[in-house]
């Protein structure tokens, strides 16, 4: 579903974000596609289009989170809170690897966020790499 956001609330949201995805945290300008913004709740699960509920995306993260905002986390088999961009510290719930290809999980939160929107979907280390060598990547976000 696409939703008029005005030009002023998307400026907010890139500069709080760095024009990187909220999730994987890609740089948009490293990438050949625009990134969206994201209703972080559903619209149909009652939230608005307002700053607090919305963060930038890359289209796949976006594509895998759908509308879900919890995912059954295999290891405990309970239900768990997806990463919340606005109200969660990305790095209180996942880190970098060593060689900054790979996001490694430090919470429940972040094991089923990156399991559940493939933030280490092989393509995607694949390219890290090449961002790494170039010296753009990882970026330097909270
Ligand atoms: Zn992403």
């Amino acid at each position: 579903m696409s939703v008029y956001i005005p030009v002023d609330l998307q400026r907010k949201i890139r500069t709080k974000f760095a024009d990187c995805c909220a999730y994987c945290h890609t740089a948009e300008l490293l990438t050949v596609t625009t990134f969206e913004f994201e209703h972080i709740i559903p619209l149909s699960a009652g939230e608005e289009t307002v700053f607090d509920n919305l963060c930038l995306s890359c289209p796949s993260c976006n594509r895998y989170k759908a509308s879900r905002q919890k995912v059954l986390d295999e290891d405990t088999q309970q239900e768990v809170s997806l990463f919340n961009p606005q109200q969660q510290l990305w790095s209180e719930h996942f880190a970098w690897s060593e060689d900054g290809t790979e996001i490694i999980p430090l919470t429940s939160v972040g094991t089923v966020t990156i399991y559940a929107l493939k933030m280490n979907r092989a393509q995607l280390t694949r390219v890290r790499k090449m961002w790494v060598k170039l010296g753009e990547h990882p970026p330097d976000m909270l």
